[in-house]
């Protein structure tokens, strides 16, 4: 059983965001002693338990209050509150940081030989995205149709299967979009990891563990800038 009293923070179990949020932890201060496989891990000097979770869990895990804190990226927050939006709920949270890592890029990409002229020129083309809500929103705003192909993984394959016109995807170097003949066309929604936090009450106790590791994390990416 989790003990409540203890402040549960939920960080990606493996990807690109674990090594980073579990080097910043420990740069709070927080001696975790990781066993791989775990789901959960203990702090052992402070009381802190660690859920080590899938990155599109965390978001609602936090908003669900079932965790005090996560540690995730603003695309899988942004798209988890779109989603619960539409879905006719108000999910709540605190932003209490944007934290200095995980930085990459949510753009639209088309193949090469795609006559690109702006966003327009996509209207009425199916795209395949991982993010249909962030990718709503963008086209919403500008007022332009399109059919949205839904896929978990391999988005960047779609065109070539002939699943798709167009791509909407994460990007950080271009090299992937290059490797499956596209190009990116525009950056619909820049993301860095942040930290959440539930709403509602916090104990005391809770709360001052909060505003030291508040007060250390300030610290750490200061000497890091
Ligand atoms: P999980 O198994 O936890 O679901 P995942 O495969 O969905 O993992 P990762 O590829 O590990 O996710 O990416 C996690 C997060 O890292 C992304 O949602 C994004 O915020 C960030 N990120 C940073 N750079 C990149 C990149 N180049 N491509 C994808 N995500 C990136
Ligand atoms: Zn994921």
């Amino acid at each position: 059983m989790l003990d409540k009293s203890r402040l549960r923070i939920a960080i990606q179990k493996s990807g690109r965001l674990s090594d980073d949020s579990r080097e910043l932890l420990a740069r709070c201060g927080i001696k975790i002693n990781l066993q791989q496989q775990r789901l959960i891990a203990y702090a052992e000097n402070m009381p802190i338990d660690l859920l080590r979770v899938r990155d599109d869990d965390i978001p609602g895990l936090v908003m669900d209050g079932v965790v005090d804190l996560g540690i995730i990226g603003e695309n899988v927050l942004e798209e988890e509150l779109l989603s619960r939006l539409a879905q006719g709920n108000t999910p709540s949270y605190k932003t209490l940081r944007r934290l200095d890592f995980g930085a990459c890029r949510l753009s639209l990409a088309a193949p090469l030989d795609f006559n690109y002229t702006g966003a327009e020129c996509l209207n009425g083309a199916r795209i395949a995205t991982s993010y249909p809500h962030l990718l709503k929103r963008y086209f919403d705003e500008k007022g332009i149709q399109f059919k949205s192909c839904l896929l978990n993984g391999s988005v960047e394959v779609a065109p070539r299967a002939g699943l798709a016109d167009a791509i909407c995807d994460l990007v950080s170097t271009g090299a992937t979009l290059e490797a499956n003949g596209l190009k990116e066309v525009e950056v619909i929604y820049r993301s860095k990891a942040c930290l959440i936090q539930r709403d509602g009450e916090m104990s005391a106790d809770k709360q001052q563990l909060i505003n030291r590791m508040m007060t250390r994390i300030q610290g750490v990416i200061q000497a890091r800038e």
